[in-house]
């Protein structure tokens, strides 16, 4: 393994335990008991555990099942959504999609992750939204509906709502201003910039900050976390993904948190106790455990 594909070393673990609001175990190397021995060692000692299609999701309530630590949010990402009613462009034709009935697919599909929203261990229905850098205008329809329809079924289970916006945020928070958003709602990865933060703040939406507020280039993000109230504030790895610097690249995972949480104390001008105990708060008025 070259030193660019191996895991980053583990960090001091933090004096005050916060939970990774946004992660996919099933993507990452090594089983879940390794991953959360490893997370609680750094302090992280909660993770909320994301499915992104019909499998994901049932494996993340059956992982939340089995682990106190672990809660589970169900959905299915705005880019599976376009690939239920049109077909993925990389495997089965989209017109055979098309006479398959592509929208009773979607609902089919949206059936069953109401039905996992019900059960205990499920915590938040998402991450569900708009992504308009992965998928095209021809799946923007199918996108919306579906985004919709988990707004629905949050509200309907009392559970939060965990949104992935990709260069879409005007049409995110307007979709939500129209639906009502639920009394929890989590901006996962949150991209905006400050003038977006004050919009959330005043919505009461929570903001989730991940690995990549620590990149050169992301002073915007910081902006915003810098007026963000405190008491919406989280943080995430959404690991495999957007490992923070100094280990840009490599893979990500739930124990490298106190990372991300030491550069956002930075920016808040407090420090790291402060900000882990803010976190720590502010993550299960979110997900309600
Ligand atoms: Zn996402
Ligand atoms: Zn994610």
């Amino acid at each position: 393994m070259s030193s660019k594909d191996a895991p980053p070393p583990l960090p001091e673990p933090l004096g005050v335990p916060v939970a990774d609001s946004h992660t996919h175990l099933d993507m990452q190397s090594g089983t879940v008991e390794e991953a959360l021995a490893k997370a609680a060692a750094a302090g992280v000692d909660t993770v909320v555990q994301v499915g992104c299609d019909l499998k994901g999701s049932r494996w993340a309530a059956e992982t939340a099942a089995a682990h106190p630590q672990v809660h589970a949010a169900v959905a299915l990402h705005p880019n599976e959504a376009p690939r239920i009613v049109l077909g993925d462009p990389d495997g089965w034709s989209r017109q055979g999609a098309r006479e398959a009935g592509g929208d009773a697919a979607l609902d089919d599909a949206l059936a069953e992750i109401d039905r996992l929203a019900a059960l205990p261990e499920v915590k938040a229905v998402g991450e569900t939204g708009l992504d308009f850098f992965r998928t095209g205008p021809e799946g923007i329809a199918a996108q919306e509906r579906s985004f919709r329809a988990h707004i629905e079924i949050a509200k309907r289970h009392g559970k939060a709502l965990v949104i992935h916006d990709r260069e879409a945020h005007d049409d995110v928070l307007r979709i939500l201003a129209e639906e009502g958003a639920p009394e929890r709602t989590v901006f996962h990865c949150y991209s905006g910039d400050a003038g977006m933060a004050r919009i959330c703040a005043d919505a009461g939406y929570h903001m989730s900050f991940a690995g990549n507020v620590t990149f050169k280039n992301a002073q915007p993000l910081r902006d915003a976390l810098a007026v963000a109230p405190l008491d919406l504030v989280l943080v995430e790895t959404d690991a495999p993904f957007l490992t923070p610097v100094p280990y840009r690249g490599r893979p990500n995972a739930p124990y490298l948190v106190p990372i991300t949480v030491r550069a956002m104390a930075r920016v808040r001008g407090i420090d790291e106790e402060a900000m882990s105990t803010a976190i720590a708060v502010n993550t299960a008025r979110a997900f309600d455990y």
